[in-house]
């Protein structure tokens, strides 16, 4: 199988190739050339563990890895350091079934690709004889660059370098990676917002200047960003592991169809969803679900995609975003593979902050429901669940669940549906506690006490000790000061 660039040029590569360069040469995304069935009916998998069920999906898009190359890396990546035995538990709570992602060392779903994908990554190195070491740029709203940092840490041959935007982060979200250790590890706030953080990444990708300098110093530039097919590729396996759980509860019989509900961003983890469909998995509709930053409801509704309106700071940062890169996929798929149509959307977007797509890319989004919730709605949803359920969910996750209610009173679908429960209410615990409380009026790690007081949820692992650990990255730059920071740190 090959994967080629959404926009269209003649690049194919295989995945070991496309995972080592994390975006193409025309600054499109590398995107399988077709999706590749699932070929076991879902049945089968049931009763099976988490990495056999990874293991039913990850050869299909990488099929240049060997069948021990890919074992290494599943069972290295989905062992103890999850702390729940089946690494994704699916949760009953309300008329919802909660596909719990963040169990892993960081406390958000982004740990389910990033904890692989260290292991495809150095595997890839060894199968094309990458002679150069490999230096990994990721601009993050919150969760991937924790979850990124643990991955790599000390992990020979690469050096990874983490950009977060300096005041649109949870405190416990900035204390995990300011206190990052490992020799590695280079971690920097940024005066904007993760759009500037990941503009100004990508552009990096394309800076001469940077690379010739990367390339006296022996590294090569990749990414741990979505935008790198090795992030995508094992969140598809979730959505199977989900059905396939629910299945086996007997919430649904063979064959019958299921809607996943998804707190959306740079929506890669919808797209996952949309993968797991492709492949064969019975999914009726993808409910997109945004808060405040609503671009996405707006183009589901409308099919133009604009982003020229005012940026909001949520207490779900981590979907703070305008532009949601992932939906560049997307819109491939749904053109049927017309790059050159996708280039100029893309170029379209660059210039003007908008575009429009074709008849034929509506008619595809028909399976796709938008919807949002403000601040208000995110802090009820995550009351009302927590005093009717006792289920504690966290700012994300609440978002979902209030864009899945309106979508049950819009349609009176009653369709079983899975949740991306996709962090730890604990790394928003500051919106957390004042949600379950509104008297309340502590803050910072304080709120993390008083979130574990009041609801008796256990606090991750992960997040035992946080404020207690010395802080090693205090450095904030300016937006323009990316570039020649990385220089300087490569030179
Ligand atoms: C990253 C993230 C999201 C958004 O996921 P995308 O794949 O970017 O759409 C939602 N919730 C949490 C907690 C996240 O960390």
């Amino acid at each position: 199988m090959n994967y080629r660039s959404t926009r269209g040029s003649n690049e194919y590569k295989r995945s070991a190739e496309a995972i080592i360069k994390g975006i193409a040469e025309d600054k499109g995304l590398y995107v399988p050339e077709r999706i590749p069935a699932l070929e076991i009916e879902p049945t089968e998998l049931i009763g099976k563990d988490y990495r056999q069920v990874a293991s039913a999906v990850l050869p299909k898009f990488l099929d240049d890895y060997s069948q021990e190359e890919l074992a290494h890396c599943i069972d290295r990546a989905y062992d103890e350091k999850f702390e729940a035995a089946e690494v994704v538990p699916v949760v009953k709570a309300g008329d919802a079934y909660f596909l719990e992602l963040y169990h892993g060392k960081t406390a958000a779903f982004k740990d389910m690709a990033l904890s692989i994908l260290p292991y495809l990554l150095t595997t890839a190195m060894v199968k094309e004889n990458e002679a150069n070491k490999i230096a990994i740029l990721t601009a993050t709203s919150g969760d991937t660059g924790k979850a990124a940092l643990e991955g790599f840490a000390d992990v020979e041959g690469t050096e990874i370098v983490v950009f977060y935007p300096r005041d649109g982060v949870s405190l416990v979200q900035e204390r995990q990676m300011t206190t990052q250790e490992g020799n590695n590890t280079h971690v920097f706030g940024i005066k904007g917002n993760f759009d500037d953080a990941q503009s100004a990444v990508k552009q990096i990708f394309n800076d001469p200047e940077v690379a010739k300098v990367l390339a006296e110093s022996g590294y090569r530039l990749s990414s741990a960003n979505s935008i790198n097919i090795g992030r995508l590729v094992p969140q598809v396996a979730y959505y199977v592991w989900g059905y396939v759980q629910l299945l086996k509860d007997g919430v649904i019989q063979a064959g019958e169809k299921i809607n996943v509900a998804v707190p959306t961003g740079n929506f890669g983890n919808i797209l996952a969803a949309y993968y797991a469909k492709e492949m064969g998995i019975p999914i009726k509709t993808f409910i997109c679900a945004s808060n405040q930053n609503n671009v996405l409801t707006d183009f589901i509704h409308t099919g133009i995609y604009d982003r020229n309106r005012n940026f909001f700071v949520t207490s779900s940062p981590s979907m703070d975003i305008l532009i949601s890169s992932n939906l560049e996929r997307l819109l491939y798929h749904l053109a049927g593979g017309n790059g050159e149509e996708i280039a100029e959307m893309m170029s379209e977007l660059e210039r003007n902050g908008s575009y429009e797509v074709s008849d034929l890319i509506r008619k595809g989004l028909e399976d796709f429901y938008g919807g949002f919730a403000n601040e208000e709605e995110t802090a009820k949803a995550i009351l009302s669940m927590y005093e009717n359920s006792g289920y504690l969910m966290d700012t994300h996750t609440a978002v979902g669940y209030k864009v899945y209610q309106d979508y049950k009173n819009a349609t009176g679908d009653e369709t079983p549906t899975l949740i991306a429960a996709t962090a730890s209410a604990y790394k928003f615990a500051d919106s957390v506690i004042r949600a379950l409380d509104p008297s309340e009026t502590v803050t910072g790690f304080a709120a993390v006490d008083a979130v574990a007081i009041k609801t008796g949820v256990k606090v991750p692992t992960g997040l035992e000790g946080l404020s207690r650990r010395t802080v090693r990255h205090d450095v904030v730059l300016a937006r323009d000061e990316l570039s020649e920071t990385v220089v300087r740190l490569f030179r």
